[in-house]
């Protein structure tokens, strides 16, 4: 479940700087309604509890240690399907080169 709430200019600016395609399966996203904002470091990792978690992660993906998961370098368009099966997941949908897609995005989506 997402507590990040995003305005609706942010998920028209993923739509058009993601070219209206998931990230994880590059099917096109036809509707709005139906573009995801992912984290792909979830969002559970900011809890306190997860410290540990979220340290081991920025390790292996060589991120500074002030790495902030809401921040739009973390955040990339995934369609409703795919978000739904990674869910708090971390691990096969990770990647440096979605990483790298994300934070070389990340100035055009604040406009
Ligand atoms: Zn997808």
């Amino acid at each position: 479940m997402s507590r990040q709430r995003f305005t609706i200019d942010e998920r028209l600016a993923f739509w058009e700087v993601y070219d209206r395609k998931c990230i994880h399966c590059q099917n096109p996203i036809l509707e709005l309604s139906n573009l995801r904002i992912d984290h792909l470091l979830p969002e559970r990792l900011a809890d306190q509890k997860s410290k540990d978690e979220l340290y081991d992660l920025l390790v292996r993906y060589s991120l500074p240690n002030n790495y902030n998961i809401f921040d739009y370098y973390n955040l990339v368009a995934s369609c409703s399907k795919c978000n739904g099966m990674k869910a708090g997941k971390t691990g096969l949908t990770i990647n440096s080169v979605k990483l790298e897609i994300a934070s070389s995005n990340a100035p055009k989506i604040v406009k």
